[in-house]
């Protein structure tokens, strides 16, 4: 007999486990689906975040950084450490450790909620069914009145360097060198060169990061792009803007890559060659061709507002439907699809889902960039105000970078808020509650921000917004 469930989620990802764990919560009988295998060849929960992006790249990033720290920032206050070297082995370890609790964690979670966990392949048939092949190759069909498809996304591969993820690694080849390269090329300034670059770089290895576009993050305001720039450089990763790569070759146990930019032809030999050009929604194998769920242009699956497919009772939420790939978009889709099907109020604001980019110094973003108001049109005024004037951060010798609010030059209403600096990836917290309400960049003038801490930089911007920041000639 078919095993019959109120909801199937197949993707045990970010999106996938918040969307099962909220059915569950909401009484409905619940079943996850996910394909996962580990590097121990074990099955493991939690997709790409927990496995092989946001966790593990954040536990090599603060590792990466203490170590850093010992030469760069720890003799500026009187403490110097002779010969601090790195076991990789406790590096990498540390990370897996981290990436087992948490992968293990979601397991917990789906038993204490009752969950069925079904680990293999799921393909959407028509009339809701589900077949199942197992990690062991066997097959099974079971059903549901609602299917969430939660298959998340892949690297894109460059067909002239594809992944060997020996010499040509993709994200997870980079969370698992074994020895720190002497060099070390990137294809791609965007995040995941960017923090892992950055990870590399810092344990020694030369970074060479080659971008095809001119500008340098063109997602993040121009001001804030310009001095994260100049802080990656001071950090010795060495970005090429308007290159484009055109050759990889694997050769004994380098790899020659040629690219070129407006001076023309450029070859440069890497022990490690990481291409991280942006990913790519995965659907491989997840539908039959008779179900009726349609794939945009961009390889996605399409989606109504309530990421419903326009198939009765089939959702879709996270990386593999449009929006950005970012795992907390995921649990916001994934929670709001639970409670659609419950037949209550999901909820999901796409205007303030803030970006992060973990790098030293953090990147943090939400709502519009001061170019998206010139182009839109939209009358606003803007209020900078830099770290170094910010007490916290000069006496924790971080006294880099900005905030700068967005507020709509007629309502006040804070349009968007863009940070480079200390501490900005939780800062942006009290930007997205202010902008959720609708607030002004006068109501955060007028909160009491306590002193001395890093959130003196959003207070000081909001003043600075009315010209009155204390701290700053305006
Ligand atoms: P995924 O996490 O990709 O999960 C999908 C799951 O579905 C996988 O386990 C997959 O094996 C499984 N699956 C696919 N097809 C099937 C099928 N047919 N049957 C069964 N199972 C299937 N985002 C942030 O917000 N913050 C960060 O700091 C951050 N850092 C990142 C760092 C790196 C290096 C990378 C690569 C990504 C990072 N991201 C970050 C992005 C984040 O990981 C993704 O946005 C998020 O994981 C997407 O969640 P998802 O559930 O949609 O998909
Ligand atoms: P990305 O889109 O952030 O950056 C890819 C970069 O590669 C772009 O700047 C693009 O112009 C460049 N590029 C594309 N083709 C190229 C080519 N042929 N040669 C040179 N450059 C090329 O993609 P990513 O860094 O691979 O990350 C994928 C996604 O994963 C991110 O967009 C983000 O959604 C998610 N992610 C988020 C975080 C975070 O939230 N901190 C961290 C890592 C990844």
């Amino acid at each position: 007999m078919t095993d019959k469930f109120d909801v199937i989620v197949i993707g045990g990802g970010p999106a996938g486990y918040h969307a099962a764990i909220r059915a569950a919560q909401l009484g409905l009988k619940t079943a996850v689906i996910d394909a996962f295998v580990g590097k121990d060849g074990k099955a493991a929960l939690g997709g790409t975040c927990l496995n092989v992006g946001c966790i593990p790249s954040k536990a090599l990033l603060d590792s990466s950084k203490q170590f850093y720290n010992i030469a760069h920032n720890l003799p500026v206050h009187g403490i110097t450490v002779e010969n601090a070297k790195v076991d990789l082995g406790t590096f990498i370890g540390r990370k897996d450790k981290i990436v087992k609790q948490f992968t293990g964690g979601v397991a917990q979670l789906f038993k204490a909620n009752k969950i069925v966990s079904y680990f293999g392949t799921g393909k959407l048939l028509k009339g809701n069914n589900v077949q199942i092949t197992g990690n062991d190759g066997a097959k099974q069909t079971i059903s549901a009145t609602n299917v969430v498809l939660a298959s998340g996304s892949v690297p894109i591969e460059l067909p002239f360097a594809k992944f060997d993820n020996k010499y040509i690694i993709d994200n997870a080849g980079a969370l698992d060198i074994t020895e720190v390269p002497k060099r070390m090329g990137v294809i791609g300034a965007g995040v995941i060169g960017l923090e892992l670059g950055s990870v590399w770089r810092r344990l020694g290895a030369e970074v060479t990061v080659i971008e095809a576009l001119p500008d340098f993050l063109g997602a993040a305001d121009a001001d804030i792009a310009k001095v994260a720039l100049k802080e990656f450089n001071k950090l010795g990763l060495n970005i090429k803007l308007g290159a484009k790569l055109s050759k990889a070759q694997v050769k004994g146990s380098e790899v020659h890559l040629t690219y070129n930019d407006k001076d023309g032809d450029h070859d440069l030999v890497v022990d490690k060659l990481l291409v991280a050009v942006g990913r790519r929604a995965y659907t491989d194998g997840l539908l039959a061709d008779d179900v009726g769920v349609k794939i945009d242009d961009r390889g996605r699956i399409e989606v109504d507002e309530h990421c419903h497919t326009g198939v009765d009772g089939v959702w879709a939420v996270g990386d593999a439907v449009r929006g950005p790939m970012l795992a907390h978009k995921g649990f916001e889709e994934g929670m709001a699809v639970a409670e659609w099907i419950a037949g209550k109020s999901g909820h999901v604001n796409y205007d303030t889902i803030p970006w992060v980019i973990y790098t030293e110094p953090e990147i943090a973003w939400a709502g519009k960039t001061e170019k998206q108001l010139k182009d839109e049109g939209i009358p606003y005024r803007s209020g900078s105000f830099p770290f170094a004037a910010i007490g916290r951060a000069v006496a924790m010798n971080e006294a880099i970078g900005q905030v700068k609010m967005l507020a709509h030059a007629e309502t006040d209403r804070i349009l968007g808020v863009h940070m480079v600096g200390p501490g900005v990836s939780e800062l942006i917290a009290e930007c997205v509650v202010a902008m959720e309400f609708k607030g002004s960049s006068e109501d955060l003038a007028r909160i009491v921000h306590a002193h001395p801490t890093l959130s003196e930089a959003v207070h000081e911007a909001a003043l600075a917004v009315d010209k009155r920041a204390i701290h700053k000639g305006n």
